[in-house]
Order: C-alpha cells, then structure tokens, then sequence
C-alpha cells in the first residue's frame, strides 16, 4: 500500500501485489508467478518466465512487460496503461479501459483491446501463426494507422488509414497522387474525408462552399483529376464515393470541376479519357488566354 517501493522476487509460483501504491515497480523472475497493480499510478510490472500473470486492475499509467511463453496480461478497468508481451501463445487484454496499449512480439499470441476506448492492439508476429492473430488485429478499429495526423480523430469510422491508400508519385508527370491498396465496388464509400477549413482557395483545397474551402494534404487534396473519374468527392457530408470500380493499386481520380467554381490554377489535362475536355477550368469559369489558345490549337488540328 505504500508509494516508490521496489519487490524483486525470483522463484516458482510467487505472487506480488502492489495496491493502492503510487510508482511501484514489481521485478518477477520464475514461472507460474502473479503481480497485480491494483488502483494504483505508474506501477511497473515486468515479468520473465513462464506460465505467469500480470494484471492491472483500476490502475493508470502502469506498464506490464511480460518476456517468456504462455504468460497473461490483463489491463481491467484501467487507464494510459501499456501491456507489453514478448514471446508465444501470450495472452495481452485491455479491457473496459481508456487509452491503453496493448503490444504483443510473438506467435500464436492474443491481443485484445476489449471494450474500452482509444486502445490500440498491435501484434508483431513473423511466423505462420500470423494468420491466426492478424485477424484480430485488422478486425479491431483503432489498429490501422490513419494518414491524417491530427489528434483526436482515433475513433472516427472510415477515415483514410495507411494499409488502405497510399500518397505518392502516380506517373506519366501527374505528380503526387493518391493509389488505392485495396479493391473498392463502384458505389462503395471510399472514405470519410476532413481537413483544415480555411477562406483562401489553393492548389490542394477543395471547395465546400462560397467562402470555405478544405485544405487536405494527406489524401483529398491530392487526389488527380480525370474527365473520366473513378470517385465523386462530396462537401457537404465529407465523403468520397467510388464511381467505378477501383482496382488494387488504381489511382483514385475525381473530377476537379465537379467541386470547383473556380481553379487555383488552369491547366491542359493529361487524362486520356475519350471524352477529355482539354483543358481543365472550375465549372464557373471561362477559359483564360493559355486555354483559349490551347483550345485553338486542339480545333485547327481537329481541321486539318
Ligand atoms: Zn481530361
């Protein structure tokens, strides 16, 4: 019950409890062992051997390293607490908790974030007992890693994550673009978009309305256009819907007089669809001097 105080215990089938205490660290070396942190702060529970169990319980800021085979971990009811498990068939569980992590480096392991909020389970396995704990890992919502950096977005639903789209060059001089990992059905949402509202238009933003523009340089605003696009792009509900259907690995293309009244910047398209218009301009907007010359010149080759 007391605060800063240090139990080192080697042996077979010990148990350590630190209750109610403040930073207190548990060191349990042997098999078959038990420590428990019970509604305490910071307590350190670091565990090496076999057959042994870690539990959090009403506890915040604790960490519980497990090394070895077979161990359990269990993070009840607690909060900003990690669970840190390296070796086989480990059991690692967060549950009803806030903010906890739970990591777990082995095979044939377990990593359970149960029904708190904020978890995170990650599980590290190189061997064939991937496909039995990968699923678990994919199936929980907080695992994937969003591609937008903003704080605070961890529980939104359907946000663009990194094991689903990728930002990078698309080629044939299109630039920066964003490619699509998985396949997606024409219809399907593609994701929930957000950003930075701001009043000035720019060559990554798109309109929302008259006077708010979305800036998105992790995903929306990147994406390339297409007189023949594969998504339509929607302001008023802030989502991205597949028009086609997607391929693993197309570029997602979307139709950038669709949400503009005015571009940034007019340009000759290089989409090669059939029904390419040429040159590209918002939908409120005639063409400038270097579009009306291109589009003298695409007319006297049509003549010719
Ligand atoms: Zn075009």
């Amino acid at each position: 019950m007391g605060s800063d105080n240090t139990a080192t215990v080697t042996g077979l089938d010990s148990t350590v409890i630190a209750e109610r205490g403040d930073a207190n660290t548990a060191y349990l070396q042997g098999d078959r062992g038990s420590v428990t942190a019970t509604v305490g702060d910071r307590n350190d529970l670091h565990v090496i051997g076999a057959d042994d169990t870690a539990v959090i319980h009403h506890a915040s800021n604790a960490t519980i390293r497990i090394e070895g085979d077979a161990n359990t971990a269990t993070n009840e009811d607690s909060s900003h607490s990690t669970l840190d498990v390296t070796g086989d068939t480990n059991t690692a569980e967060a549950s009803f908790g806030e903010s906890n992590t739970a990591i777990i480096t082995g095979a044939g392991s377990t990593a359970s974030t149960g029904k708190g909020s904020f978890n995170t389970a990650t599980i590290t396995a190189n061997n064939n007992a991937t496909d039995e704990s990968a699923p678990r890992a994919a199936a929980n919502k907080f695992s994937a890693v969003l591609l937008y950096p903003f704080k605070g977005l961890e529980g939104e639903h359907n946000l663009p994550t990194r094991d689903k789209f990728a930002k990078e060059e698309v080629g044939e001089g299109r630039g920066l673009g964003v490619r699509s990992l998985t396949a997606i059905p024409s219809g399907d949402l593609v994701a929930c978009i957000s950003g930075i509202v701001t009043h000035q238009r720019g060559l990554h933003t798109l309109q929302i309305n008259q006077h708010a523009h979305l800036l998105d340089l992790d995903f929306v605003g990147f994406l390339t256009h297409s007189c023949s696009p594969n998504v339509r792009v929607c302001l008023s509900e802030f989502k991205v819907w597949a028009l086609a259907d997607i391929g693993e690995g197309d570029v997602l293309t979307m139709d950038y007089a669709s949400t503009e009244d005015v571009l940034f910047r007019q340009f000759e398209c290089c989409c090669t669809s059939p029904n390419c218009r040429g040159w590209i301009t918002g939908r409120r907007e005639t063409l400038n001097l270097a579009g009306q010359d291109f589009m003298r010149r695409r007319e006297s080759l049509h003549t010719l």
